[in-house]
């Protein structure tokens, strides 16, 4: 096995704006939030009505997270009996350590063929080493034939969540985006059939004619080197079935070690994601079948900072993701902000802790340095994941490791804020100071009774919440008062 210290990939997954800053502009765009609230409402609940229907959905939980400890545990094992049955089956297999090896390993494939144009089945792990712009940067067109990816990518736009890339979009704007970029798809109208339809006529053409396929891979399978992919409306199965070569990049950590494990995550997924009983297109394939599919099969095993991720104990249980977009659904800061915010390839509860991880931050001015704060530590994260990644103590894990990185600098506001309160706190009289001087606090508080601006560098605070009005007497004052007797 190639030694696998993977470096960040193609520079960084975010742009250069914080979360904080794109979340307002975010919270701003009305339109952008009742999409987003519309959609996440409609999905979490047939997701729980879904769930609801396993009385063993708990177990199955701890069994998908059990299947992913042991994973971690053995990984460099699994991934190589996973390369030796691909390559015993006719496939070969590419070691990339980062995102821009990744990048030229599927370019070259590419070339070599002779084509300058592939059809792609959705996939994350391309999009976060940015395959396609890598692609069209050395002339070779990446056609999406998901239909949400197909969406984003005619509207020069930027996937959104996990699983439904295009959920920001409403259907005006979908009959808007097709009505611009496919001028032979005829008279369209926001009726879902009649977009599908469209869609559907303009890829059939894509798959008839594409030579390569390059597709991402839910799980590789190690006891027999088989790649699986789980998708819902058929594009997957016609990319890897029609052209004569197909390219999978997969990232090490989606490697599971037998064919029966899948029988827990295919029970998981599902319900999970698009609160489905049963996956409608599960394609599962094996090296190469003479006259039978694709006759070259590549797969490109993606490091990309795993390794980083997986040397943290704390850190690790984010390699268990399964993508099944959950989290994103149920957590009250993506649905107010949506994915674009994030800024990252992958947005919600999941990016919050997987995207710093992958690329490392290099200090409070990294605009992934602010993701790990972009939650409330509700919980409905780990409430809701399939495999029971406990998203909220990875979240405060990494708070505390900026805090570390930061110390040796210029204190904050926040700091002197925390130092002043544990000085006040530490004594008993000066606590009771402190409580009398809080009520000055009632001068200076609006009709509504509340604080909403403070000076610096407590309007550090009062900028995202105000403060309720400090009461007329401190506790002290009404125990003195009601329990004048008990001293006698
Ligand atoms: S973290 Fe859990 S809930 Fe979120 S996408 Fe991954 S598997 Fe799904």
């Amino acid at each position: 096995m190639t030694t696998f210290l993977g470096t960040p990939g193609v520079g960084n997954l975010r742009g250069d704006e914080s979360f904080p800053k794109a979340a307002r502009t975010a919270l701003a765009d009305s339109q952008l939030r009742h999409n987003i609230g519309h959609a996440t409402h409609t999905i979490r609940t047939k997701r729980l009505a879904a769930v609801a229907e396993c009385d063993d959905w708990e177990q199955l939980r701890a069994a998908g997270s059990a299947l992913k400890q042991d994973v971690m545990a053995r990984l460099p094992e699994l991934l190589e009996q996973l390369e030796s049955n691909v390559t015993r089956r006719g496939g070969v297999v590419h070691w990339a350590r980062d995102g821009e090896e990744a990048n030229r390993i599927v370019a070259d494939l590419i070339r070599a063929t002779g084509s300058d144009e592939v059809v792609k089945v959705k996939s994350m792990a391309t999009q976060e080493i940015g395959l396609n712009e890598y692609l069209e940067a050395h002339g070779i067109a990446a056609f999406e034939t998901d239909l949400a990816e197909l969406i984003v990518q005619l509207g020069h736009d930027k996937p959104s969540h996990i699983l439904v890339p295009a959920i920001h979009r409403n259907r005006a704007e979908i009959r808007e985006i097709f009505d611009r970029e496919m001028p032979d798809a005829g008279e369209l109208t926001d009726d879902p059939r009649v977009l599908a339809m469209a869609a559907r006529a303009h890829l059939r053409r894509k798959f008839l004619t594409a030579k390569v396929a390059v597709s991402g891979a839910n799980f590789g399978i190690a006891e027999t080197g088989t790649l699986a992919v789980v998708e819902s409306e058929g594009n997957g199965r016609m990319c890897l079935t029609l052209p004569q070569t197909l390219i999978t990049v997969m990232g090490i950590e989606k490697v599971v070690p037998s064919f029966t494990d899948l029988e827990v995550f295919m029970q998981l997924l599902p319900r999970s994601s698009t609160a489905e009983r049963m996956n409608p297109y599960t394609s599962m394939w094996t090296g190469v079948h003479p006259g039978d599919g694709p006759q070259e099969f590549h797969l490109v095993l993606l490091d990309n900072g795993r390794t980083r991720v997986l040397a943290d104990e704390v850190g690790r249980p984010a390699l268990h993701c399964i993508r099944c977009s959950a989290c994103l659904n149920v957590c009250p800061v993506y649905e107010r902000t949506g994915g674009h915010a994030y800024g990252s390839v992958y947005p919600g509860p999941i990016g919050a802790i997987l995207s710093p991880q992958l690329t490392g931050t290099t200090g409070h001015n990294d605009p992934n340095a602010s993701l790990p704060f972009a939650s409330s530590l509700c919980g409905a994260c780990f409430e809701a994941c399939p495999v029971r990644i406990d998203i909220p103590t990875i979240l405060v894990h990494l708070r505390a490791q900026q805090v570390d990185q930061k110390r040796g600098g210029l204190p904050s506001g926040q700091d002197l804020a925390m130092k002043a309160a544990g000085w006040a706190m530490a004594g008993a009289g000066r606590f009771a100071l402190a409580e009398k001087a809080l009520g000055a606090g009632r001068l200076i508080a609006g009709r509504d009774h509340r604080i909403s601006a403070l000076p610096w560098p407590a309007s550090r605070w009062t900028a995202s919440r105000d403060i309720p009005e400090p009461p007329a007497e401190t506790f002290r004052q009404w125990w003195n008062r009601t329990h004048e007797g008990d001293r006698r």
